[in-house]
């Protein structure tokens, strides 16, 4: 089944929601570098950010397949889900590793939107795509956690009431295992900000609200620890799968809009004498654009049907993301091209979706890691790190 027919309802839903953020609205919030909190508040109402979520604990209790829905139909409108996509994937790590209380005390006010779960910070300005190497430092006293370090690009940090944060709690040469010593902890940043917790906003090329964050010797109660210490690495990664799953399906839904607007464009301007996509140095690019999506669709699909089936899909999240985000590019590229002068007018949304997709060959993981992990995770090749 192609991804477009997965859905319906959904994506229906959805369709018309977004109908009611048009271009207009999400180029005042770019201008701006501000963060689009009426759509976020909207898709939380509607439920569509808590598909996830078991209904034990008043969510949908759908797959991921009803998120990567969701979220391509989103981007396929001309919105974006940056602002809140994080909603959906970062409750994974207390849902499948959070104790039953912790559980029961967060789960359904995430689902309802009363907390806001939009934060997840990993990386780090001197360790990089190197997360064995992060250095903040969580040291146990009594009956908290003391934290000490720095985040950097922690996106939605302002816009968020908890966040859950990788830190080391044993040093990286005391382990056996590069991998070892490292724990989650759910910060209530309400309580933390301005009691050891600094927020610093990072203007960046795209709207997405991200940020750096600064830890002074802040207390983190223990009962915060998400599962076992020293384990948290382990943790992370299964949600980093749905999460690359997830902005793949961003990228294919931009890749979609661009298409959708290249098209209509090219049967629409007419230059020497007729549309400029009866020439065919403007339809084959299209088309080509349409092959490769429709080829990244599939492996969306594919990682996601494997991630709800439960089975490891790693290097299938893998490739989804980099096949998504290559090919969303190249749409843009083209529906840029396309477009001649007026692709370049704020007003077209093409400019603006064009910067909004670059992001994702970088972020959440960069092209290169993803061959690195294909070269020696699925090819058995040697590691060059
Ligand atoms: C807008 C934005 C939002 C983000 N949001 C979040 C967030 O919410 N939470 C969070 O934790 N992080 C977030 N990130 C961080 C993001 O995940 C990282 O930027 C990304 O993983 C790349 O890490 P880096 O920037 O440290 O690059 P580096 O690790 O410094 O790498 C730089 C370049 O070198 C390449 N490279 C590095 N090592 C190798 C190698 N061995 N072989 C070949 N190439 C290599 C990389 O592929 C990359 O192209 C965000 C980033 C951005 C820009």
């Amino acid at each position: 089944m192609s991804s477009t027919e997965s859905f319906p309802e959904i994506r229906e839903s959805v369709r018309r929601l977004c109908a009611d953020f048009p271009g207009t609205y999400w180029q005042a919030k770019d201008r701006d570098r501000a963060y689009p909190t009426e759509f976020v508040e909207t898709l939380t109402r509607e439920g569509f950010l808590s598909v996830l979520i078991p209904e034990d604990y008043s969510g949908s209790g759908l797959g991921l397949g009803a998120a990567t829905a969701i979220l391509e139909e989103v981007h396929r409108s001309g919105c974006n889900g940056g602002a809140c996509h994080a909603q959906m994937y970062v409750m994974g790590t207390l849902l499948k590793h959070g104790s039953d209380a912790q559980k029961a005390q967060y789960l359904p006010a995430v689902a309802s939107g009363d907390l806001r779960l939009q934060a997840f910070g990993v990386t780090e300005p001197t360790s990089g795509t190197d997360t064995t190497r992060i250095r903040t430092f969580a040291r146990k006293d009594g009956d908290d956690y003391i934290v000490s370090g720095q985040k950097i690009w922690i996106s939605r940090a302002e816009h968020s009431d908890l966040m859950v944060l990788l830190v080391r709690t044993t040093p990286r040469e005391e382990c056996l295992k590069s991998s070892d010593g490292m724990s989650v902890l759910l910060v209530d940043m309400r309580e933390a900000i301005g009691k050891g917790l600094t927020i610093r906003p990072i203007r960046t090329m795209l709207n997405h609200a991200t940020t750096e964050l600064f830890f002074d010797d802040l207390r983190v109660p223990a009962a915060n620890l998400i599962g076992e210490e020293g384990k948290g690495f382990r943790y992370i990664l299964s949600g980093m799968n749905a999460e690359r799953i997830l902005i793949a399906s961003e990228c294919i839904g931009d890749g979609r809009f661009f298409i959708d607007r290249a098209v209509a464009y090219a049967k629409d301007r007419e230059v020497f004498g007729r549309p400029i996509g009866q020439n065919q140095g403007i339809q084959f690019p299209i088309a080509r654009a349409q092959v490769q999506l429709s080829a990244a669709a599939l492996m969306v699909d594919k990682a996601a049907a494997m991630f709800d089936a439960g089975e490891n899909c790693g290097t299938e999240a893998n490739m989804a993301k980099m096949l998504a985000s290559e090919a969303s590019w190249y749409a843009g590229d083209q529906c840029l091209q396309t477009h001649g002068g007026f692709g370049f007018a704020e007003e077209y949304d093409i400019e603006r979706k064009f910067r909004e997709t670059r992001l994702y060959q970088t972020a959440p993981i960069s092209t290169n890691l993803i061959l690195s992990h294909v070269a020696t995770h699925a090819l058995g090749l040697p590691k060059s790190f």
